[in-house]
């Protein structure tokens, strides 16, 4: 298995243990998740879909597609992650395919399964991108969407995802993000289209430090999330 950095995984498996704890290092994600949730349900409506969620972590999203009516599969490939969603599904009463695998692998056993697939915040820390963002496009059926979402890569992304989340407002822990794997939306275009997957949307995520408030919107500069569709 080569597309993992074991560096990466282990960060997250360090934390696993309090992935569900919404005040704990997850806390972005819990805030987001209603947001990215309704943004995806928006343009293809997860009720009664075959959903994947590549680099589900502890589930915070999966689990919620899951509730929302969607049949969902996640993979990840932090042990730890997985149990913790594994096990939150005994709280919740949901029902989530939890699998140890990498996307390439999965890609080449269930190419071409799934209405949904979803990848968020999970590429700007993989070595190759591109190859994450080709086995998504393979993994969805023609006519599919696939979603996406990243870090920005400028000056501003630099000041915002790193200095300030990590640094001042202590949103994140020091290191979470290494702004040189962060990825401009245009980047992302490219490896989406020369996997057979079009852009139908790009928006925009800010966070508000006054008033804590996410909220998505035209700004693209810092967080961002890319709806792509792939060809009939
Ligand atoms: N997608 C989830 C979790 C984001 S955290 C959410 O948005 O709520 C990033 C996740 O990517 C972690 O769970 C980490 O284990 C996973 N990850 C990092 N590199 C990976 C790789 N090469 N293959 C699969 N998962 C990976």
């Amino acid at each position: 298995m080569s597309n993992v950095d074991a560096a990466e995984i282990a960060k997250f498996s360090e934390l696993a243990h309090r992935w569900w704890d919404p005040n704990s290092e997850f806390r972005p994600l819990h805030e987001i998740n209603p947001l990215r949730l309704k943004w995806i349900d928006q343009l293809a409506p997860l009720t009664g879909k075959r959903v994947l969620d590549v680099g589900c972590g502890g589930g915070i999203l999966t689990e919620a597609m899951a509730a929302a009516g969607a049949t969902v599969t996640g993979i990840d490939l932090s042990e730890k992650a997985l149990k913790v969603a594994q096990l939150h599904l005994y709280e919740s009463g949901h029902s989530v395919d939890y699998q140890l695998i990498a996307a390439e692998d999965f890609a080449a056993q269930h190419a071409g399964e799934f209405d949904i697939v979803t990848c968020m915040e999970m590429l700007e820390h993989v070595p190759d991108p591109a190859s994450v963002v080709a086995a998504c496009a393979r993994l969805v059926k023609p006519g599919g969407w696939v979603f996406f979402s990243t870090l920005n890569r400028n000056p501003k992304s630099y000041l915002f995802a790193i200095i300030g989340a990590e640094y001042i407002l202590k949103l994140l822990p020091r290191g979470t993000h290494d702004w040189a794997k962060f990825i401009q939306p245009a980047e992302l275009a490219r490896m989406a289209r020369e996997a057979g997957l079009d852009s139908q949307q790009l928006i925009g995520m800010t966070y508000n430090p006054l008033s804590k408030i996410y909220k998505l919107e035209a700004n693209t500069d810092v967080n961002y999330l890319m709806a792509t569709q792939r060809a009939d």
